[in-house]
């Protein structure tokens, strides 16, 4: 592991009874890099994702993140020390306009950082630091709309927007393209494009145009194990991936 690993799992094994969802799976990504978890359905990508959250612990194994073994570090503590999740559509205040809703998410997440950091944000700098956000991101147009008249799409893209104003270390991304329309798709791509480098992500995707078009590298998981990481030209030429793909 290099002094540019952000995240690094060491065999990692989760069993549920007999059934093992995760089978020593280790993999390590570097700082700012955008990798793609895909596989077929119960490869054990979401399983995965739970165990970098903190959602689950592992059975063995271990999980490292910027040098520090948070095997056993609970879920809120690791939104502390920045690692973060999509919010869910749920979480959007409709009523509120873009920058309203960034500026909850700010707060939100001060309050949660405030008993290490022992002081308060003051709504100016929130609201500075959400102007910034929505300007680097390409939304600063969309500052003032109520979030309930933006369209499915330009919603989508402000729960990614939500998900990274506090400048998270590692993101994951549960399949952002999940349920878009065809033409909503580019919408969250581009958000996703603008993402700055200091935050890495790690995205499970279906739409392999939505992974091909994002990320660095890319791991194959097939029955909890990993079975190729490589670019996604590697990947793509890959043909034991083929295999798994087309059932063969
Ligand atoms: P994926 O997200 O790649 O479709 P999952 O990680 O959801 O796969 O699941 C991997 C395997 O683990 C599947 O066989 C699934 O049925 C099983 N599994 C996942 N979560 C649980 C659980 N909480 N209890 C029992 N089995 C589970
Ligand atoms: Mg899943």
């Amino acid at each position: 592991m290099g002094e540019a690993t952000v995240l690094s799992l060491h065999n990692v094994s989760k069993r549920f009874g007999e059934l093992r969802a995760l089978d020593e799976v280790s993999l390590n990504v570097e700082f700012g890099e955008r990798r793609a978890i895909i596989g077929p359905n119960g490869a054990g990508k979401s399983t995965l994702f739970n165990v970098i959250a903190g959602e689950l612990r592992p059975s063995a194994g271990k999980v490292v993140f910027q040098g520090r073994d948070i095997t056993n570090l609970p879920t809120h503590q690791r939104a502390i020390i920045g690692i973060g999740r999509t919010f869910q559509a749920t979480t959007l205040f409709p009523k509120l306009t873009v920058i309203e809703n960034v500026i909850l998410a700010l707060q939100a997440m001060s309050r949660v950082r405030l008993q290490c950091l022992r002081h308060r944000a003051h709504y100016r700098e929130l609201e500075e630091q959400a102007e910034k956000s929505l300007t680097e991101i390409g939304l600063v147009s969309k500052a003032h709309v109520p979030v309930g008249h933006l369209s499915y799409g330009e919603q989508r893209q402000i729960e990614v927007l939500l998900s990274i104003v506090h400048r998270p270390k590692l993101l994951l991304l549960d399949e952002p393209a999940a349920g878009l329309s065809p033409g909503d798709v580019p919408l969250v791509l581009d958000i996703l494009r603008r993402v700055p480098r200091e935050t890495t992500i790690i995205l499970v995707e279906h739409d392999m145009n939505v992974v091909f078009e994002l990320v660095d590298y890319i791991t194959v998981l097939h029955h909890g194990k990993v079975v190729a990481t490589g670019t996604p030209q590697e990947i793509r030429e890959n043909d034991y991936v083929q295999e798994i793909y087309l059932g063969g």
